[in-house]
């Protein structure tokens, strides 16, 4: 007989997240019982809370529908109603089995389980597999909807059978619920593979393979407008741009040790005689052959090499993601090669470029994690203890004086040194980790780079590994979500459209953009024969920054009736000062308009 453990609890005592933790499982419960009742043939599989809810998996012998999820919805309801205790109990394995029978999944759980530590839940007349945690009673259970049905395989593991998944979302009150819906609305309306494809400015193709992103003309421009902006700020701090290519002899990923560490994200080798070759997943190794191929002396270092490079990560195909999960992509790579005495003023600089590139792309809430090594795990690290502890003190000064919000994570530094991730906060409230900045004192020595110190001897030099935006790509798709399209004007693809109201307003209309263009600027004139308020939607839908509207007042006058994307009616502007408004924009890099 199963054997009853008494677990009351009082919600109300519980943190937050406990309590929601709870009501999310009790809640998973609620919906397999739905389940069964719904479809007696009904295979259970896991169901665990999530961050936002729950799911429940199930193998069924046919496909879910919208109306069931409603009617499923309901059944739960009912439950809650009926205020039914969450009992839990204690079941030997014989017993266990004899109930799970034709439930394939419960019994190769089952199977996991020590004998002993078998426990199950009963609420009314349901009864599932579990190991605890749930509110005292359904009627605890508050604000929840069924949202969305998904393929899963039973334990993520492709060789498996194919579940259905049903997502749960549930929050405390109704109205959390409602603001979750509307931000899930906000996030689907601002999915960057969407207003990409509506703004024309990447594709995939099959043809051309998973995981590459194809950069149309309107995208590229974007592309390099990004890269010229990291450029000009590496020049300015005394950067060095190199170029190394895109393959390298597997031999060299042998000595520096990332055939071994990073074979996973390798494409596999191409042969040529007896040599490897090997699509370039980063580019230190690179660098590093770089700074070996002249004499060093302290008095040039620190030497800051950059590159903007396309590198080949293997990535699954089922987890490529639009831009933010691609197999080729680009990265504004630098390594700077110091003295042990050079590293805080190098990670500073680095601070100083990611903080600066971050609020230009109008990123004001981020923070700063900083891995060191935890106080217990020194083995790990004990190739250069006092290169440590003299590294972490110089990143924690100069993070310090930064004045940026940082916290410490002891235990999550790399083998080879401590590291900062920036970790910015999007207008959704989305967190994505976008730069890093990584101090390196094992590669350069694994590579035999050397400089020539003070004192006349060799010493290895210590390397940072930096990437302001990260990738191109990745970045570029963050950017779009957080603008929803509407970039700024230094960053629009199209930075203005001439909309002629007439047939006999085009001339004008092309002498406007001829003259845009003479200063710089990303004109397009629309001279469809379409009414002059369809042309006004068409460029606001495409995001365009401002609308310029040219008919007979404004030939005579030389002016344009200015229209900015918010909707703003600037009215009448001469020429002129509508070009000086928007070279200060431009020139400021201004988040306008
Ligand atoms: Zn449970
Ligand atoms: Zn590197």
């Amino acid at each position: 007989m199963p054997e009853p453990i008494e677990s009351q609890v009082d919600l109300a005592d519980l943190p937050q997240e406990e309590r929601l933790s709870r009501m999310r499982h009790s809640a998973a419960h609620l919906l397999a019982e739905a389940m069964v009742e719904l479809i007696p043939e009904a295979e259970l599989g896991i169901g665990p809370p999530t961050a936002t809810g729950f799911y429940y998996d199930f193998r069924l012998p046919r496909p879910l529908t919208q109306e069931d999820l409603k009617w499923l919805r309901r059944r739960m309801r009912k439950s809650i109603g009926r205020r039914l205790p969450f009992e839990m109990a204690s079941i030997s394995r014989p017993e266990a089995e004899e109930r799970w029978q034709g439930q394939p999944f419960k019994l190769d759980l089952l199977a996991d389980l020590e004998d002993g530590a078998i426990t199950q839940c009963t609420h009314g007349q349901f009864t599932d597999l579990c190991r605890g945690g749930h509110v005292n009673h359904t009627g605890e259970i508050s604000a929840f909807k069924l949202m969305s049905i998904a393929g899963a395989y039973w334990r993520g593991d492709e060789a498996n059978p194919q579940l259905q998944r049903i997502y749960g979302a549930l929050f405390e009150t109704e109205e959390e619920l409602e603001e979750y819906e509307h931000q899930l609305e906000e996030a689907r309306k601002r999915d960057h593979r969407r207003i990409g494809r509506e703004l024309g400015l990447f594709t995939f193709s099959d043809v051309v393979g998973q995981g590459v992103p194809l950069f149309l003309p309107k995208g590229e421009t974007v592309r390099h407008l990004m890269e010229n902006y990291v450029r000009e700020m590496q020049e300015r701090t005394g950067h060095q741009h190199v170029w190394t290519g895109h393959i390298v002899k597997g031999a060299l990923y042998e000595r520096s040790g990332h055939r071994e560490h990073y074979a996973d994200a390798m494409f596999p080798p191409m042969v040529d005689g007896e040599t490897e070759f090997l699509l370039k997943p980063m580019n230190c190794p690179s660098h590093m052959t770089l700074f070996n191929a002249e004499a060093h002396s302290y008095r040039e270092l620190p030497l800051r090499y950059a590159e903007f490079a396309t590198l080949y990560r293997y990535e699954k195909s089922g987890e490529l993601s639009g831009l933010t999960r691609v197999r080729s992509l680009t990265q504004d790579d630098a390594h700077v090669f110091c003295t042990p005495d050079q590293i805080q003023a190098e990670f500073a600089l680095a601070l100083a470029l990611v903080k600066e590139a971050l609020e230009t792309y109008g990123f004001s809430d981020y923070r700063v994690a900083l891995s060191l090594p935890g106080s217990d795990d020194s083995t790990k690290f004990v190739d250069a203890p006092e290169k440590w502890i003299q590294a972490v003190t110089a990143l924690r000064s100069a993070m310090e004086a930064s004045g940026l919000e940082f916290s410490e994570e002891e235990g999550e530094a790399a083998f080879y040194g401590p590291k900062a991730d920036f970790l910015a906060k999007d207008v959704l409230g989305r967190e994505w980790q976008l730069s890093t900045i990584q101090v390196d004192f094992i590669q350069p020595g694994r590579m035999g780079c050397v400089y020539t110190g003070e004192d006349g001897k060799e010493h290895t030099p210590v390397m940072l590994h930096r990437a302001v935006t990260g990738s191109t790509e990745r970045f570029l798709g963050v950017l779009i979500e957080h603008f929803g399209g509407a970039f700024p004007l230094w960053l629009a693809p199209v930075q203005a459209m001439v909309i002629p109201i007439a047939d006999r307003h085009h001339s004008y209309a092309d002498e406007v953009a001829a003259t845009l263009r003479q200063a710089g600027f990303r004109v397009e004139v629309d001279a469809r024969g379409e009414r002059m308020n369809a042309k006004i939607r068409h460029a606001q839908l495409q995001k365009i920054p401002y609308m310029l509207v040219a008919g007979d007042r404004e030939a005579e006058a030389g002016t344009v009736a200015v229209r900015v994307r918010t909707g703003e009616d600037l009215g009448a502007v001469s020429l002129t000062d509508f070009i000086d408004r928007i070279k200060e924009e431009r020139e400021t890099k201004s988040l306008l308009p």
